[in-house]
């Protein structure tokens, strides 16, 4: 006969949504189990890798800023609450053509925000970041509220203060099946049940796998890969710089770190066009999450190794890569919430590779949906039952 546990709130997943839902719930005295297949801090979803980029002026949309400001303070809350510095503040570089995503989203947010920026001309650019090669006519968009977040030290800093705060914590315990029901939904890991009156699902790329109720709401699974580049020049420039996102004129939108290292340089790319695909590297490969992406090969170095090329003083090729998962949505906005056929659930994912800065104010929400059916944080347009 298996165990049958009793709480008030089961998060299932805790990756960054779920590590921050469960210290929200916990540090106000809910009762809360948090259930995690793996140790919290691992490698096999889509928040490992070192580090996370933070912005303000929101090339996605100008909608997402009231959301993105309600994370910058929970993210101090977080800091101050562990004792750890899990944001470096550097500032956010924008680039790109004139009509490039990354710039013209840039100053649609900041100008329907008011918010502190300055927007260099290619000339401009150029002189006040040397270290970036770019392209004839490409403009700057920089701002200071940007930055660099440290995804495993927060995930690790979530779970063991909501450790401390009373929260029951269960890992390497994958959850088998989940019923929902609108008074004691249920969580089974093989022969042992949790009932609650609430379970949080943050379960990133294993969502639709673990939620079988669901109809198909067009959610995907992606491979990307990050590459470390070892600087090969002055270090100064790599390790004072930016946090930054450039959009190339063939429709790559790459993003890149200061070195933390002082040593290499991490990049990525984000989104590609369709003509814009480097052969033997598909950026938008589908991955089954119990297998976890392909590991990366020279194509993703080579790929890697072209936008590097658009750094100074940077080597082209990697001195190690890493693989990692997106889950996308059809529109790449979130789903956080309710949904009609999951009573007593709450939703969080779909995180469309652009999540993590968000983690901090969706724990937040997720723990307000779970107590009180709501919350006042500005979540409306990440609506499950808008799909
Ligand atoms: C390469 C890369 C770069 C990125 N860069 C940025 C960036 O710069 N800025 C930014 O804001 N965002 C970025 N993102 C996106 C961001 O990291 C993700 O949106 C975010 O981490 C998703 O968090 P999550 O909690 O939904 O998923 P995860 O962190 O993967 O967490 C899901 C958790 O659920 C657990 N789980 C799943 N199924 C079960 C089960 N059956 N039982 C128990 N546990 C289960 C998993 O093990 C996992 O720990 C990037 C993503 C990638 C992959």
């Amino acid at each position: 006969m298996g165990e049958t546990l009793r709480t008030d709130t089961v998060v299932v997943g805790l990756g960054a949504m779920g590590s921050q839902a469960l210290w929200h719930l916990a540090r106000r005295g809910v009762p809360t189990v948090g259930v995690e297949q793996f140790v919290p801090g691992h490698d096999r979803g889509s928040s490992h890798g070192e580090s996370r980029i933070i912005r303000t002026a929101y090339v996605e949309g100008a909608e997402y800023v009231p959301f993105v400001r309600a994370a910058w303070e929970r993210w101090a809350d977080l800091e101050q609450a562990s004792g750890q510095e899990l944001l470096l503040r550097t500032g956010a570089l924008m680039a790109g053509a004139p009509d490039s995503g990354a710039v013209s989203g840039a100053l649609t947010a900041a100008s329907h925000h008011a918010l502190e920026h300055e927007h260099l001309s290619p000339e401009q650019a150029q002189a006040r970041f040397p270290h970036h090669r770019f392209a004839p006519g490409e403009e700057a968009v920089v701002e200071q509220e940007g930055g660099v977040l440290l995804p495993e030290a927060a995930i690790g800093a979530a779970v063991r203060l909501a450790g401390e705060a009373g929260a029951r914590v269960l890992t390497e315990a994958p959850v088998t099946r989940i019923v929902p029901d609108p008074e004691q939904p249920t969580v089974w890991m093989g022969g042992t049940e949790i009932r609650a009156r609430r379970v949080v699902v943050a379960a990133g790329s294993w969502t639709t796998r673990l939620l079988p109720q669901l109809p198909d709401l067009g959610i995907r699974v992606e491979r990307r890969v990050l590459g470390w580049f070892p600087i090969t020049g002055a270090p100064e420039p790599h390790t004072g710089g930016q946090v930054f996102a450039r959009d190339e004129a063939d429709g790559t939108l790459w993003f890149g770190f200061p070195s933390l290292d002082g040593r290499t340089v991490k990049i990525g790319v984000h989104s590609e066009a369709p003509g814009a695909r480097f052969p033997g590297a598909q950026w938008g490969e589908p991955v089954d999450p119990d297998t976890g992406p392909r590991a990366p090969d020279t194509a993703d170095g080579a790929r890697l190794g072209l936008l590097a090329a658009r750094l100074d003083g940077v080597a082209t090729t990697p001195e190690r890569m890493s693989a990692c998962m997106y889950t996308m949505t059809p529109d790449e906005d979130f789903l956080i919430g309710h949904r009609a056929e999951l009573p007593g659930l709450v939703l969080a994912g779909g995180f469309s590779g652009h999540g993590f800065k968000f983690a901090s104010a969706v724990g937040a929400a997720l723990a307000d949906l779970a107590e009180h059916g709501r919350t006042d944080l500005p979540i409306d347009m990440f609506d499950p039952q808008r799909q």
